[in-house]
């Protein structure tokens, strides 16, 4: 069959022609849930992310939309509760969004997060894949009963029509998803049904690599042949200035975003780039700090060398985080390298790191081997650095605690510890400055905290780790920073949130 008659097919399946062109907008009323792979306890088990609910009003050939959305989260339960309004470059959200500061917010949101939805809404919707198949001049190929529609800026999308009946089945796109690099999102479409004058699925999974991600079922889809301008209407049209590598993003990565925001973590929309000071902080002789804008790493002066603690997010935000460790120590290569845990947020640019070369990284033995496969993985979607320059690294499985001497003639200890948050987590010990490296666990803060003031029981853990372990600490310093960018506090302060 040729393009045209697998897209006369699909066309005909859902309505017809005359039915998709009058379809302007179409309201969508739907509950699920999202889960998050590799963000649990261990790396193939994925974490429930949250409930929700949402009510889509959107444009169907165009990029308006607007997002009543509440949700139950659960990596800080919260309850989002918020209404974002997608304009094309502009855009705005009302309500509840952030679940590490649940207050309402009433603000213009950037473009890329309105074009990370766009896509999300064209991936899982039938009647906008099709539209964008049927604009005149859209580069449309079949191959047998899969079409492929390639856009500018965006991985292909492959749509399959299931040859009996003519409706889209299945979406297949490469996505990069940190640290492991090309993963294959799927959407897979069932349940359709006639709503009005057009034919609809009512259930839609997303899965990433085979892991299911996300389920929704709506209750409500119908078109409507008008749009209602107001509906679109952003209270101030502030432009929030984008580059061109923040807009890249929305479209590579868009489901690796929309799972943490999902989560209610608003800030991955924005592609960090760069640490939030121009160079390294110092917190003792030898010991220096490099501060993102969500994400710390630490670097310790060795003998000969320097070991780096953490290398978070992505490589566009690791790559300029490296420049700063190695500036940090001059004349000291950065040899040594421990990740805490293996969510992706704290290791996502391991592999920036690793092409430094000569890198030994020390992790939590459970998870040995998914750190060696990161440095096997394609990296085609959005290539970094190591996927032009590989270099070997060796990686150390920790089981029993890790003493390395430091410059300052102490020692850098390597503990592994149990917490709830995973399964392989580590501390990092510096014996002479008495600090205590952690992430995730408890975030520091600029003073006294209330007490039980913790997520679950993780600062409760990790004090009495340091406890049992027989620790001298003085100081918490955390891979994320607390209020008021704080990223070091006294004991006490974690011994007051953990209730103790
Ligand atoms: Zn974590």
């Amino acid at each position: 069959m040729s393009t045209q008659d697998v897209l006369d097919q699909a066309v005909s399946a859902l309505g017809g022609r005359e039915a998709l062109d009058a379809a302007v907008t179409e309201t969508i009323t739907a509950t699920g849930w999202r889960r998050h792979p590799g963000w649990g306890t261990e790396p193939h088990k994925p974490e429930a992310v949250a409930e929700f609910a949402f009510t889509l009003v959107d444009e169907i050939g165009g990029p308006r939309y607007k997002l009543s959305l509440s949700a139950q989260t659960h990596l800080v339960p919260t309850e989002l509760d918020y209404t974002e309004i997608g304009n094309g470059s502009t855009g705005h959200v009302k309500g509840i969004d952030f679940m590490f500061d649940p207050r309402p917010v009433d603000m213009a949101i950037p473009a890329w997060r309105v074009a990370t939805r766009v896509r999300h809404f064209d991936l899982t919707s039938p009647l906008r894949l099709v539209r964008a198949m049927l604009v005149p001049g859209a580069d449309v190929e079949a191959n047998g009963h899969i079409l492929t529609l390639r856009q500018a800026g965006r991985p292909d999308t492959h749509v399959h029509v299931d040859p009996r009946t003519g409706l889209p089945v299945r979406v297949e796109t490469v996505e990069e998803h940190t640290p492991l690099g090309d993963a294959t999102v799927a959407v897979l479409f069932e349940d359709y049904r006639r709503s009005g004058t057009v034919v609809v699925p009512f259930e839609v999974t997303i899965t990433v690599d085979d892991v299911p991600v996300h389920q929704e079922t709506r209750s409500g889809i119908t078109v409507a042949s008008t749009v209602l301008d107001d509906e679109f209407a952003v209270p101030e049209a502030e432009p929030v200035e984008a580059s061109a590598a923040q807009m890249a993003f929305s479209q590579f990565s868009a489901e690796w975003i929309l799972t943490y925001v999902y989560s209610g973590v608003r800030f991955y929309f924005d592609l960090q780039t760069k640490p939030l000071s121009d160079g390294p902080l110092d917190i003792a002789p030898g010991v220096k700090i490099v501060i993102g804008p969500s994400h710390n790493t630490l670097v310790v002066e060795m003998p000969d060398h320097t070991l780096a603690v953490e290398s978070p997010l992505y490589g566009d935000y690791t790559s300029e985080a490296l420049k700063q460790v190695k500036e940090a120590f001059p004349g000291k290569p950065l040899t040594e390298f421990v990740g805490t845990h293996f969510h992706y947020d704290h290791i996502g640019g391991i592999r920036e790191f690793a092409s430094n070369g000569g890198l030994t990284v020390y992790v939590g033995e459970p998870t040995a081997a998914f750190f060696e496969n990161i440095f096997t993985r394609p990296y085609t979607v959005h290539p970094d650095t190591y996927a032009t320059k590989p270099e070997p690294v060796t990686v150390k499985p920790v089981t029993d605690p890790v003493i390395l001497p430091t410059a300052d003639g102490g020692t850098l200890q390597i503990h592994r510890i149990t917490s709830d948050h995973s399964d392989d987590m580590m501390i990092v010990y510096l014996s002479t400055a008495k600090i205590v490296f952690e992430s995730d666990l408890w975030n520091p803060t600029p003073s006294m905290p209330r007490s039980g003031d913790q997520r679950g029981r993780l600062a409760t853990q990790l004090y009495q780790e340091i406890v049992r372990l027989g620790l001298d600490v003085e100081t918490v310093v955390g891979g994320h920073s607390g209020p008021d960018q704080t990223h070091a506090a006294p004991l006490a302060y974690l011994k007051t949130a953990a209730g103790l």
